[in-house]
């Protein structure tokens, strides 16, 4: 027990989050070191002067029933709740609606609302990034961008993206590495003028997936989202081929072209565009799944172990499952 009491777990996205509650639940000392300025990662929203976008991830589902309690739990509490439920598919240039065949969930009002509620009560040193970590005796020692020091930990966890774990342990977990790449997502936001008209014979959709189109995989109505209301705010996605294609490109040329690709897969003329924006992801999601391991990597006799969405699959369940399935192990240790 004492062996594994401290642990420093980097990165304060879902994976990061759902380890250092558990092991927080089962006693052990936990403190979080994340770069952003708010936990929740690739599922954190964007506020500016024309509202509330989520460029990241869009809805979740619920399929683990351990998953399926912590989201049932804050469902009463409010910051989650069914969306979307209405959405559209353009395949083959036609428009068609449907409803999801399984349930979808987002924040209220935004994604970033789940992961805000799972950092309460957590120790988070936020804006720090860790840029190195040095196994001192019998413990680790942390060193962020300012050159600070945090020492003392039984136990580091690192929770990031697999390309950037993979730079940060290259001199210490050889055994760990190598870690799977991961693809990039340019992201996209439109705030229009005026409601969007809709296609023929569909009521109204609030996201949709975009099938046929060369660059864009999907388009979401944030102004749809629960909780939230007014002002047409358009989240687009592209997809991994063309966004690792022109990963470099210019934020504001990306925003164009995604808007004119929008503009050419929509039956409807667009109203006029007040302001955009492009978020660029350089790491978004694995480039292929690997549900076969065991969810997380762990060294127990160098007291290090990764985990994130990466272990098993893109998705913010399987963020959650691996940070879980991490430290239930590590408390079985
Ligand atoms: C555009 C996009 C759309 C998506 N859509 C969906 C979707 O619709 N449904 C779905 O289920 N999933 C979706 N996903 C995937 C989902 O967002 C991820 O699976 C999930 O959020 C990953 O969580 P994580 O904790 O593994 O990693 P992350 O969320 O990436 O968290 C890692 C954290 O580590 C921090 N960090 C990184 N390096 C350091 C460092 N050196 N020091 C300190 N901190 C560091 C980062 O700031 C970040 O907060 C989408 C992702 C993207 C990018």
């Amino acid at each position: 027990m004492d062996f594994l009491h401290n642990i420093a777990v980097v990165g304060a996205g879902m994976a990061g989050l759902a380890a250092a509650r558990a092991l927080q639940q089962a006693g052990r000392s936990v403190q979080i070191f994340d770069k952003g300025r708010r936990p929740g990662g690739r599922m954190s929203s964007r506020c500016n002067a024309h509202g509330l976008f989520d460029l990241g991830a869009q809805y979740f589902t619920v399929r683990d029933p351990d998953f399926a309690k912590v989201i049932t739990h804050c469902e009463k509490l409010g910051v989650v709740a069914r969306w979307p439920d209405l959405m559209a598919c353009h395949v083959d240039g036609q428009w068609q609606s449907r409803h999801p065949e399984h349930p979808r969930y987002s924040g209220v009002p935004s994604m970033a609302a789940l992961t805000d509620a799972l950092a309460e009560s957590l120790e988070i040193h936020q804006q720090v990034r860790i840029t190195s970590i040095t196994r001192t005796g019998s413990t680790w020692r942390l060193e962020d961008q300012n050159g600070r020091l945090w020492s003392g930990f039984d136990h580091v966890i690192v929770a990031i993206p697999a390309p950037q774990a993979a730079q940060l342990l290259h001199e210490v977990a050889t055994s760990l590495l190598p870690l799977p790449g991961m693809s990039s997502c340019w992201s996209t936001w439109v705030r229009f003028e005026d409601t969007l008209a809709m296609p023929e014979g569909i009521d109204t959709w609030q996201g949709a997936f975009l099938k046929t189109s060369p660059m864009l995989r999907w388009a979401a109505r944030n102004q749809t989202r629960p909780g939230q209301h007014g002002g047409e705010r358009i989240t687009l996605l592209a997809n991994d081929d063309w966004s690792d294609r022109h990963l470099e490109a210019d934020p504001d040329q990306v925003a164009d072209e995604m808007i004119e690709a929008f503009r050419q897969c929509y039956p409807v003329p667009l109203p006029a565009v007040k302001a955009q924006g492009a978020h660029r992801w350089r790491y978004a999601q694995p480039r292929r799944p690997t549900e076969h391991t065991a969810g997380y990597l762990v060294d127990m006799s160098k007291g290090l172990s990764l985990c994130g969405d990466w272990c098993i699959d893109g998705r913010v369940e399987a963020a959650w499952q691996s940070g879980n399935r991490l430290a239930q192990a590590l408390c079985r240790a």
